[in-house]
């Protein structure tokens, strides 16, 4: 690590935005706060962040359009906090490029395991220069680029993070209770949406026809595969 990870908080709550400041700090991160929309979008536009912090309910510019202004870019991470928990809020968080959802309220050592897990995912940009291909895609994991067609692919940390541990073990059925728990954690096995939400938004990107996916492939009820069966075993 070369630097503690910039944060910004986009909270208009003054006593919140405190309080989180404070608990990011102690965990050795360095917060930026604003109150709005309007100066969350500026600072976003001109900074580089890690991750953001990003309220739904906010003055002149609500959560959802800064959400759509930073869809399709890799970075920075975004995990929502917001005071409504329900689940469709979530899926839409998800659906619009959010990498994780937090209901207000929480704690502080809550909010620093999401932190924690989602840099884990923007930092897994390591590794050997393996390149995987499956019909027009191909992905460099160790570059950490993915090519379709030619055309580079933009996806977010999360995205990266399940397509890299797919095409890692091209071939070979991951069930949901490993991905779940590889990508976002062992509180998440359950949680389905998660997964879901993320090869439905992969697919869209990678997929010729993304309702009859090759590249990411259901397998029954337990799990996903990339790529077609190899037809011999290969050793690792
Ligand atoms: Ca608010």
């Amino acid at each position: 690590m070369i630097g503690p990870e910039r944060i910004l908080l986009v909270e208009d709550d003054r006593a919140l935005r405190q309080v989180i400041v404070t608990a990011l700090q102690h965990g050795g991160y360095l917060p930026d706060a604003v109150p709005d929309g309007i100066q969350a979008a500026q600072r976003l536009r001109s900074e580089d962040f890690e991750v953001v912090l990003l309220d739904i309910g906010l003055p002149f510019v609500d959560g959802w359009e800064i959400l759509a202004q930073l869809q399709g870019r890799h970075q920075p991470a975004v995990i929502v906090i917001s005071a409504r928990g329900e689940e469709g809020d979530k899926v839409r968080a998800l659906d619009m490029g959010a990498d994780d959802y937090l209901t207000k309220p929480f704690g502080a050592d809550e909010l620093l395991a999401r932190v924690r897990a989602v840099l884990r995912r923007v930092h897994a940009a390591s590794g050997a220069h393996h390149v995987v291909c499956c019909h027009d895609v191909t992905i460099d994991l160790g570059a950490h680029a993915v090519f379709r067609a030619g055309q580079e692919v933009r996806l977010s940390p999360t995205e990266w993070a399940l397509l890299g541990l797919l095409a890692e073990n091209a071939g070979t059925v991951l069930d949901h209770r490993t991905l779940l728990g590889r990508i976002w954690g062992p509180s998440y096995i359950g949680d389905r949406n998660y997964l879901r939400t993320f090869v439905q938004r992969l697919r869209r990107k990678l997929e010729a026809d993304p309702a009859n996916p090759t590249v990411i492939v259901t397998v029954g009820r337990h799990g996903y595969r990339f790529g077609p069966i190899p037809d011999r075993s290969m050793h690792s």
